[in-house]
């Protein structure tokens, strides 16, 4: 059994996109530090409270997640410091947010009515300023408590700001205000999805877009902030922020091809063979149906939680000739929370749910004269797909070319190689080089794939399949575009 670290279900991440939300808590230290010394800056909030509430109308809480000041403090300066944990039901009860407001309304009003003792003499403003300086700092301090210990946006879940935009909202779609103006998360199209959980992960108010995405192609849970980080986050980038007489037309637009044919799967683990320390290839007998009928390159999705319905996406890199079992190979990641599931859950004879096949991207054309295939690390996945159909199996008629470059880290990352290397020299048309960028012994040549790919010069009509990391699939498309590769002719996948 793989013993490992508990991995965080939540991840940091950046959560802001623009100047506003990098920079709009200067506004919270000004007023509720500043307003300590100079209390007419308090004087500032009203006029913030009235423009939430007037956006609120339109567009739900969009500001708490593109413009509030004290969130740009908490997911800027404290989420770096945050446990980052889960954020206590209690915390988002109904009931825990109307008692709130109640407090917070009966104890404004109670200050406001020492103020108006003052009306009309000197010190009025200056009271008036204090007050609301006085309940800036009270929200940073006990906001930023709660940001540090539990999780940044913990006060966001409660906050008298946010109900106050929650009720607008509902005032707004009641008067009908907000039909063409209220942005919501939206899915190009339900297939696209990985059910990978990723949306949830990052979300600042711990929700859980993809779980909705079945039912309907907006997300509409009142308490989406708007603020993009699902969106900037999906793996299959499938995600936007879009009004409802948009839908149609993103749903018209969505490219489903290589993914219209998936479908659930009963599996059990034949087979685990660990081809290192952290990699290990997974064999699945296919139950119900009993064959998936996929093309090298394309991927499927394993559950790893049954509980949350949530996957993790794997190339298919290898198959029987009868596609009764195919076998994918996973990199266990250190701090990885479906990895570590993964290697902790599955053993031989476990029953799994996979859905698949899934993907266009790296589908290689058969039909292409002159392939390139560049990997890096675990990226090397969908190409022993690939050269396994091509020259083992002899199942799609290939009379092509096939040249693939490999790149990793150290002798024991190359996975693969022994198998890559005995089918280039039994077959002509497959030529196969393998580098290590920080070997232990001098057997292989020393660099990156990028370096051996400086050194070819592919025929303009090659058609070049990447995979691996994002840099080295941005550094071979610059080499590539010199080169005089058309951009058509260059696909490639990131999933590291
Ligand atoms: C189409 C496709 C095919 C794939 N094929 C394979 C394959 O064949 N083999 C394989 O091993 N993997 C493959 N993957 C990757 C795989 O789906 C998982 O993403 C991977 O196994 C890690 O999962 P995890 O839950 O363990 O990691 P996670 O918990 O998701 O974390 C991954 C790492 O990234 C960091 N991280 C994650 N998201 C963010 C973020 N937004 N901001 C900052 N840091 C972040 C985490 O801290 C961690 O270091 C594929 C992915 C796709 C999309
Ligand atoms: S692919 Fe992952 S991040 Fe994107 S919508 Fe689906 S579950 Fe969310
Ligand atoms: S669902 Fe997406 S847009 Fe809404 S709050 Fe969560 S991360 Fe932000």
């Amino acid at each position: 059994m793989h013993n490992s670290h508990a991995a965080s279900f939540y991840i940091k991440t950046n959560r802001s996109f623009s100047p506003i939300r990098s920079y709009a808590w200067i506004l919270t230290v000004l007023i509720g530090i500043g307003g300590q010394f100079l209390p007419r800056l308090g004087l500032l909030v009203p006029l913030i409270m009235l423009a939430l509430m007037v956006m609120s109308l339109f567009r739900g809480k969009y500001w708490c997640g593109n413009f509030c000041p004290h969130g740009s403090f908490f997911d800027n300066l404290l989420q770096p410091l945050s446990r980052n944990a889960r954020i206590p039901g209690f915390m988002r009860s109904k009931v825990l947010i109307a008692a709130f407001l109640l407090f917070f309304m009966y104890n404004l009003g109670r200050r406001f009515i020492h103020v108006f003792e003052a009306l009309g003499g000197a010190e009025f403003y200056d009271r008036m300023g204090l007050v609301f300086s006085t309940t800036y700092l009270m929200v940073l301090l006990a906001g930023g408590l709660l940001a540090i210990t539990i999780n940044a946006r913990t006060w966001c879940q409660f906050c008298p700001m946010g109900t106050f935009q929650t009720l607008f909202y509902k005032l707004g779609k009641a008067l009908g205000l907000n039909k063409n103006t209220d942005l919501k998360v939206t899915i190009a199209h339900p297939d696209l999805c990985h059910s990978c959980g990723k949306c949830a992960r990052v979300c600042p108010m711990q929700l859980k877009p993809y779980r909705e995405f079945k039912e309907s192609s907006q997300f509409s849970d009142e308490n989406c902030i708007r603020c993009n980080t699902c969106v900037n986050n999906c793996p299959a980038d499938a995600l936007q922020l879009a009004t409802l007489a948009k839908t149609e037309n993103i749903h018209a637009n969505a490219n489903l091809a290589g993914f219209k044919d998936a479908s659930f799967y009963r599996a059990v683990v034949k087979k685990i063979n660990h081809l290192n320390d952290n990699v290990r290839e997974y064999t699945f007998k296919l139950v119900e149906p009993q064959k998936m009928d996929f093309d090298p390159g394309q991927f499927v999705l394993v559950e790893t939680e049954p509980q949350i319905e949530m996957y993790r996406a794997y190339t298919i890199s290898g198959s029987s000739g009868d596609h009764s079992e195919i076998s994918v190979t996973v990199k266990l990641l250190n701090d990885g929370y479906g990895t570590n599931l993964l290697f902790n859950n599955l053993a031989e004879g476990t029953e799994v749910k996979l859905k698949g096949p899934l993907g266009n991207e790296l589908r290689a054309d058969p039909e292409g004269k002159e392939l390139l295939f560049l990997a890096n690390g675990i990226g090397i996945t969908p190409f022993v797909s690939i050269v396994q159909s091509f020259f083992e199996q002899k199942d799609n008629g290939f009379n092509g070319k096939i040249t693939l470059l490999y790149g990793a880290r150290y002798e024991e990352d190359l996975v693969y190689d022994d198998y890559l290397t005995g089918t280039a020299e039994a077959n002509e048309n497959f030529s196969y080089y393998s580098l290590l960028s920080r070997p232990h012994t001098d057997q292989y040549s020393k660099g990156y794939v990028t370096d051996l790919l400086k050194e070819l010069n592919p025929p303009d009509y090659t058609r070049v399949y990447i995979c691996g990391t994002a840099e080295m699939a941005t550094d071979a498309r610059d080499i590539l575009e010199h080169k005089g590769v058309h951009e058509d002719n260059i696909f490639y996948e990131c999933f590291l």
